[in-house]
């Protein structure tokens, strides 16, 4: 049996920062994962539709990344490495149907030119309290600091502010857009971005993260890895191996060994049994992590039936498109230098989609996520050529009709339908894009079965590990009965998308984790208070 003193189930951006911090703190690591790749959604393939093209197949913007603790502790390794990230001055865009735009970029006067000065207001005031905003999402909040974060906001707020700024969190995106811009093109600009955090616009919560979204992409812009993200997997990767740690692909684990109420090792599916000293960090889901990698006698009776009635999101379709050309966007020129434009017909059509996807219908008019990664970075693809990434995150995980009567659902997720669903968004985007039918070579599209099959912790498709509404999100995710990263076996961690802070690159739960495990004992924590130690 060989041994570590950290071992890691899955090789998500979580478990890859998490397995580099660790590493660099001198522990010895092993990251195991089932797929052939390393990277869970950072997957960058290269001629998937033409030789030239270097397309994201899952993931592909790197804002919460570059924004994320992690990154700001590995950057001079990474660096030294060659990991170089790329940007630019517009972050996203939304086209509307009647050919008008709106904008956002890193560069604060052209936004308030654009949006009027509702936007400059919001911006001051979210970010005189944005180390709250960020602190409760990067902090481990059943926890000493997550103690203190709520100690410095009744500090700052008093009791009755403080009952006002969380309802304020609390608050949904169209009530929040609808009560601080009357510019109807701001809703339509920020609604879509709702849909990356795995809400939609009328949901608990889902006005704090367009908040905490649209400054922080005036703050970071839209970046990516030269190269694409197999760039990033590779330099966090040699930071683990440079330190003496293994990453294995096509190494399943089946089982995590308990002995004494503590997890010494895992199984992998071929028998092999690998020891973890110290600990054992699962980036799964809580479906899988207490349904089948624990025995039934390993956890509480409550943990295991909340496992077991974890939620799962909506799901989520990818349309892959490489042009010969580059795109002839109708209207502002604009849109052809935004990395991410949104086609939707605003705040109303963003509800409208999400409605009919929650009651199970294909959406008639789905919010499009039209991404353009040449824009950042022009090495993805040949000179004068054009990649399209497309995401959809409203389709629902198991179709019961189609909201515009055309399509034929009946037999779920078919061949047939994914490409019939996919004409369907590649027609609207072609009204906006005059050559898009003439310039493509070629498309892949991935609907929500496929994605499932790519990962088991995309159940049906959601990519964001979970449904992220607000009984399964921050104090209460993963599971109200076990909420953070510990878990009821001794050495045992929960970490991915499925725990706080939820989905996204930002390794937050890696991190948190990391650090728990390499923070120093309490004696020594007190001493450090002291002044002059
Ligand atoms: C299509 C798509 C597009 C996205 N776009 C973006 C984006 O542009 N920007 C952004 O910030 N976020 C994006 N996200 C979300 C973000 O990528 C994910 O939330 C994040 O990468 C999840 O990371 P994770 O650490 O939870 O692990 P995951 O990426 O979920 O990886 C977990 C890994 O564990 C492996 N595994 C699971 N069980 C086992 C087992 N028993 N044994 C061994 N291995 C196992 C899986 O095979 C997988 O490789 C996107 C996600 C998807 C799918």
């Amino acid at each position: 049996m060989t041994g570590f003193d950290a071992v890691f189930v899955g090789s998500g951006i979580n478990s890859l920062a998490g397995a580099a911090l660790l590493a660099k703190s001198g522990w010895k690591v092993c990251v195991l994962e089932r797929n052939d790749w390393l990277g869970g959604a950072l997957r960058t393939v290269d001629g998937l539709i033409a030789p030239g093209f270097t397309h994201e197949l899952f993931a592909s913007w790197h804002p919460l990344w570059t924004g994320s603790p992690a990154y700001a502790e590995l950057k001079p390794d990474l660096d030294r490495l060659g990991v170089e990230y790329l940007n630019t001055e517009l972050a996203t865009g939304t086209a509307f149907p009647d050919g008008s735009c709106a904008f956002l970029s890193t560069d604060s006067d052209a936004n308030t030119a654009e949006l009027g000065d509702a936007w400059q207001r919001q911006f001051d005031g979210f970010m005189a309290n944005a180390d709250l905003a960020f602190g409760v999402l990067g902090t481990e909040l059943w926890s000493g600091a997550g103690l203190g974060l709520g100690r410095q906001a009744y500090f700052r707020f008093g009791r009755r502010g403080l009952v006002e700024f969380t309802g304020g969190v609390l608050s949904s995106a169209r009530d929040w857009l609808t009560e601080t811009f009357e510019d109807e093109r701001a809703h339509g600009l920020l609604a879509p971005w709702v849909l990356h955090t795995g809400l939609g616009p009328d949901q608990a919560t889902s006005g704090f993260m367009t908040q905490v979204i649209a400054c922080a992409l005036q703050l970071g812009g839209m970046p990516v890895p030269r190269g694409g993200g197999v760039k990033l997997v590779e330099g966090l990767a040699a930071i683990v191996r440079q330190a003496g740690g293994e990453l294995r692909t096509e190494a399943e684990v089946e089982r995590i060994l308990v002995s004494g109420g503590k997890a010494t090792a895992v199984r992998l599916n071929g028998g092999e049994t690998i020891a973890a000293s110290r600990a054992v960090l699962a980036c799964v889901t809580p479906t899988q992590l207490y349904g089948s990698l624990l025995g039934s006698g390993d956890t509480p009776r409550n943990v295991r039936e909340g496992a077991a009635r974890f939620r799962y999101g909506r799901g989520e379709m990818q349309i892959h498109l490489a042009l010969s050309e580059l795109p002839r966007w109708k209207g502002d020129e604009r849109l052809a230098r935004t990395p991410i434009v949104h086609v939707t017909p605003g705040l109303n059509g963003v509800s409208r989609a999400v409605n009919e996807a929650e009651r199970g219908l294909l959406p008639a008019e789905a919010t499009i996520v039209c991404g353009q990664p040449v824009v950042v970075d022009p090495s993805r693809a040949p000179d004068g050529s054009w990649i399209v990434w497309i995401q959809l995150q409203e389709p629902p995980s198991v179709p019961k009709g189609d909201a515009a009567g055309e399509l034929d659902t009946a037999a779920g997720w078919t061949e047939g339908l994914r490409e019939a669903y996919a004409d369907r968004i590649v027609e609207r985007l072609g009204s906006h894009i005059e050559n898009l039918s003439s310039s493509t070579l070629g498309r892949v599209v991935l609907s929500p079965v496929d994605i499932a099959a790519a990962n088991p912790n995309w159940v049906g498709g959601d990519i964001y590990g979970g449904s992220c509404a607000l009984d399964q999100n921050l104090l209460w995710r993963p599971l109200p009965a076990n909420p953070g990263h510990e878990t009821p076996v001794e050495n045992l961690f929960h970490i991915g998308a499925s725990t706080h802070p939820g989905p996204g690159l930002g390794a937050g739960s890696g991190y948190l984790a990391a650090k728990r495990l390499t923070r120093p004992p309490l004696p020594r924590r007190l001493l450090a208070r002291l002044p002059g130690f």
